[in-house]
Formats: C-alpha cells, structure tokens, sequence
C-alpha cells in the first residue's frame, strides 16, 4: 500500500503522475478547485467533486473523468501515511493503478500513453479509449442513455472502441485511404501498434493516437452537428492537429507533424 489514511499526503502536490504532480499534470482541472489544499483522504472520501466549482470547462470535464478513472477502486487504510516507490519516493497514480493490477503487472499502455509527446487532451482521450470508458453508444447503452448501440457513422454495427477505431467500415476506409495498417482490432492492444511504412518511425503512438482523436472528434460532427461522415473532413481534422501538435517538438523533429501526401 501506497498510502496509509491519505490525510497526511496533499491530493494536488504529493500524487505524481509521469514526472508531474496532479496540479501540474491536471491543469485545467486544477484551475477549478475551490481548496488547493485536500488531502488524499479528503478526495477519495468525498469525492473529487466536491472541492471543485459546480461548473467545469469542457478541458477540466475531460481531465476530471480521466483522474477520476485513475482514482476508482482505489482504497485507504487506517494506517499512518507511508510514501514508498513511485518517481523520487512520490505517491503515485501510477502507484494506485498498479495496486488494481496482479503484482508484478503494470499497464502496457501506460507508458505509451502517459510518457508520449501528445498534447495532454489527447493523452485524457487514449487513456479513457483503452479503458473502454469514453462515451461510446455502447456504453451508453448499458447504461441505459440512449435506446439502441448502433454506430451512427456506419449504422452498421455497435459502436464499441473498438468498432469506432478499427472495424468501422468507415474507419477502415480511412485508415486505406492513408495506406496505415494499424494490424489490431482491439484498443487494449494499443502499445502493440507498430510503425507502418508510411508514417515515420519517430512518435509513431503519437500519430496513432492523433487519428484516433480525429476519428473521435469527426464522429462528434456527425452525432451531435448532423455532419455527413467525410474522410476527407476526418483526414484535415488530423493534418490540423498533427501541425499543431508539431509546433512543441524539436526544430529538427517537427517533420513529423506534416500529415501532406504522399502520407496523407
Ligand atoms: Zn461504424
């Protein structure tokens, strides 16, 4: 166990999360708490909620789900407050997620995921995406939201993760029209995703994770702004946010973020 009671370890500026304490990690998130000052205890016993301001931005939203997702089944005990292991001694998240894990096993994502050059948006949407924890009509079916499961982009089938980012016929065809075999069908496999022969090797996840955001975002267009699906709107969105993206790399690394033919 990481932690004993949690009401020695500062929520915000004792948990790390690679290399980052919570506040700095969670930004936006943290902009909107009302006490910067909680505990460990605090937030895991009444919930991370309560010591925010009611109204959150779209930003804060995401982050919050995402940490909250981090912090589910996690448990204190009645034990004084003991900081082992983690980055320099730290309490970890990623101390917290490995204690849900058989010993010895660790998420093979995580270091794909934490530890890539994505902006942290991106990073909050994969992490939730191999969770299986995004708001896929699936999900939202079991949880009873919406009345059927069907992809609205193909109408051909659920929409799962995994039908959203492989097996969508849609997606398929994007994915064929960039010449990209992403070789799984299922998100949980996503740090076996290999460097394919039209994308450069170097941040080749980030690249990944920048279409599967894209594809996220295109299919919000067609749900919730009556969009007809588009590869070629999908395929700009990525170019977009590849060339953004770039602009935080390395002068000599910035190549990579140009998603022009022939890649695309
Ligand atoms: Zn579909």
């Amino acid at each position: 166990m990481i932690v004993g009671d949690g009401s020695r370890t500062s929520f915000w500026h004792d948990c790390w999360i690679a290399s980052e304490c919570l506040a700095t990690k969670f930004q936006a998130l943290y902009t909107h708490t009302m006490d910067n000052q909680i505990s460990v205890k605090y937030a895991l016993q009444q919930g991370l909620t309560a010591s925010l301001v009611p109204r959150l931005s779209e930003t804060a939203r995401q982050e919050c789900q995402c940490l909250q997702d981090l912090l589910q089944d996690f448990s204190l005990n009645n034990e004084r407050d003991i900081r082992t292991g983690g980055i320099m001694g730290k309490f970890t998240t990623k101390n917290i997620y490995d204690t849900r894990l058989p010993p010895g096993i660790s998420s093979p994502n995580w270091n794909l995921i934490w530890k890539c050059r994505a902006p942290l948006k991106v990073k909050l949407f994969a992490w939730l995406l191999v969770r299986d924890r995004l708001s896929t009509k699936q999900n939202l079916l079991k949880k009873k939201i919406v009345q059927n499961g069907v992809c609205d982009v193909c109408q051909q089938g659920d929409e799962t993760a995994d039908h959203m980012c492989f097996t969508c016929p849609f997606v398929q065809s994007f994915w064929e029209r960039i010449r990209v075999n992403p070789t799984i069908q299922d998100v949980r496999l996503l740090h076996q995703l290999k460097p394919s022969p039209n994308v450069p090797e170097l941040h080749h996840h980030v690249f990944f994770l920048l279409c599967m955001w894209a594809i996220w975002n295109h299919r919000h267009d067609v749900v919730f702004r009556g969009q007809t699906p588009s590869i070629r709107c999908c395929l700009q969105r990525c170019i977009n946010e590849a060339a953004l993206w770039a602009e935080n790399l390395k002068i000599e690394d910035r190549h990579v973020g140009k998603l022009s033919p022939p890649v695309i």
